[in-house]
């Protein structure tokens, strides 16, 4: 049978582009459908405008800091509108990148939003029916929010980029990479900064000792955090939402934010009636490459809620082109994945955190934490932390904690050397740069404990 293309894609996000490109820079005939803006949640309404936000959100601390180095500067005021215009025209050049990025290598392209017709057949919403050899489904995720009076008020991360100006305070639900971002982005561009969090610790499945140096600073930093509280209800109020807690308080703010977690976007696009399996959130289930229950269909990133990351997704979307167009199956390799929080400080990690590691062998824990030069010359008490947890038995670096600022570019590093398997003697041959704060991850001789 012939088909219109050699392979479907729905969604124009960081996988699907990737594996669209990818695909027909081999040959095959490729077309993508999306039904937003193309560059997905990471260029449009994530990972990209989120980390400009937070390089914005950096300058006051920076300029006070610059006063203590002797420089006569002073802060002046923070114009949301100008800096918000600049953000979203780089955010639509990025979306005439990727778009860009399609038509030059000859992915034909339908701003629409698709269905599964069947196993080789795609909808769209434009009234066209396309047939392919292979379906790609990569339509990302969505923030959601808890289902309690009020909530159709609050905002999510999707409208934090949108908001004509700045809460004078703000009210964010959640402990997770959104929440706990969003509060060190707001809490810098001036905002009064409340965060809810239902369980004990913020930053839950991460490392205990670093997500506690986060918390503390964020704290330090003037967060107002209340740990083991939830929101119960909200309503409009002059001036605001009045807010009432778990905790007993009734407090009005500006705004409210949930960042309680994103689900797959599966829904209404056929694909239970066509035999494709979704789990309890949604999710499409997979095998290893990417394929579903139905042969001819595959999906990758946050729709399979795998690891949702953007360069997940991309090594999802390459690792199906190598196995479906390639003739060389590719299984994704979701183990020792280095990620970073972009908390103030940021957080960096790869690998098992040490709460894990002893559950599982045992353990050499290394770790320091210090005042680094720069800002203890300016006089602040922020801290930063550098661990690793070692195997007693092989040696090797289980994993690698990282607080501090710029934690996201050393975790990058340090994940390549954890990934390559090395031991803690690998660290120890390798000769510090200083002065540095990651040197200290060459320069650990004694474990604080063993576990
Ligand atoms: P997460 O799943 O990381 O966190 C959700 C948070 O909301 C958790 O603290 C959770 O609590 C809490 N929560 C869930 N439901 C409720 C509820 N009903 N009431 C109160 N609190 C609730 O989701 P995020 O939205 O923060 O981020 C989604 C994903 O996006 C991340 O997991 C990550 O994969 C990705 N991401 C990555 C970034 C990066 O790489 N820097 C940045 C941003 C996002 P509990 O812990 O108790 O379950």
């Amino acid at each position: 049978m012939a088909f219109d293309y050699d392979l479907f894609v729905i969604g124009g996000g960081s996988g699907g582009v990737r594996a669209a490109r990818v695909a027909a820079q081999g040959g095959a005939k490729v077309a993508l459908a999306e039904e937003d803006r193309y560059g997905g949640t990471c260029v449009i309404r994530g990972c990209v405008p989120k980390k400009l936000m937070v390089f914005a959100s950096e300058f006051p601390n920076a300029i006070a800091d610059a006063a203590e180095y002797g420089w006569a500067v002073h802060a002046g005021g923070f114009d949301w509108s100008a800096f918000q215009g600049k953000l979203h025209a780089e955010l639509d050049r990025l979306e005439g990148v990727y778009r860009n990025i399609l038509s030059s290598n000859g992915v034909e392209t339908f701003d629409a939003r698709a269905k599964l017709a069947d196993a080789h057949t795609v909808s769209l919403s434009t009234g066209e029916t396309k047939t392919a050899k292979h379906i790609l489904i990569a339509s990302g995720g969505r923030p959601v929010k808890p289902d309690l009076p009020g909530a159709e008020h609050a905002i999510t991360s999707n409208e934090i980029f949108h908001l004509t100006e700045l809460p004078k305070s703000i009210l964010i639900i959640g402990g997770g990479y959104i929440a706990c971002e969003f509060a060190g982005i707001l809490n810098g561009l001036g905002v009064a900064v409340t965060q809810f969090y239902r369980g004990a610790q913020i930053l839950r499945g991460f490392d205990e000792e670093a997500r506690g140096l986060v918390s503390d600073e964020m704290i330090q930093n003037g967060i107002n955090l209340h740990l083991g509280t939830n929101i119960l209800e909200m309503s409009p109020v002059d001036g605001g939402y009045k807010v009432k807690a778990t905790n007993g308080t009734e407090e009005v703010y500006d705004q409210v934010m949930f960042a309680t977690g994103r689900v797959p976007n599966s829904d209404d696009m056929g694909l239970e009636d066509i035999g494709i399996k979704l789990g309890r959130k949604g999710q499409i289930e997979v095998d290893e490459y990417s394929q579903t229950a139905i042969p001819s269909v595959y999906a990758i990133g946050d729709v399979t809620d795998r690891v949702n990351l953007t360069p997940v997704a991309i090594r999802e979307g390459m690792a199906f082109v190598e196995t479906v167009f390639n003739a060389n199956p590719t299984p994704v390799d979701h183990d020792l994945i280095p990620t970073a929080i972009f908390t103030q400080p940021e957080m960096g990690t790869v690998g098992l955190s040490e709460e894990e590691a002893r559950d599982q062998e045992p353990i050499e824990v290394y770790a320091t934490s210090f005042k680094p030069m720069q800002q203890a010359f300016a006089g602040r008490s922020d801290r930063v932390l550098m661990k690793l947890i070692v195997s007693q038995a092989t040696r090797k670096v289980l994993g690698c904690h990282i607080v501090a600022p710029g934690a996201g570019e050393m975790i990058q590093l340090a994940g390549i050397a954890v990934k390559m398997g090395a031991t803690k003697e690998d660290f120890d041959r390798t000769c510090a740069v200083h002065p540095t704060m990651s040197e200290e991850l060459v320069t650990m001789k004694t474990p604080v404990r063993t576990a």
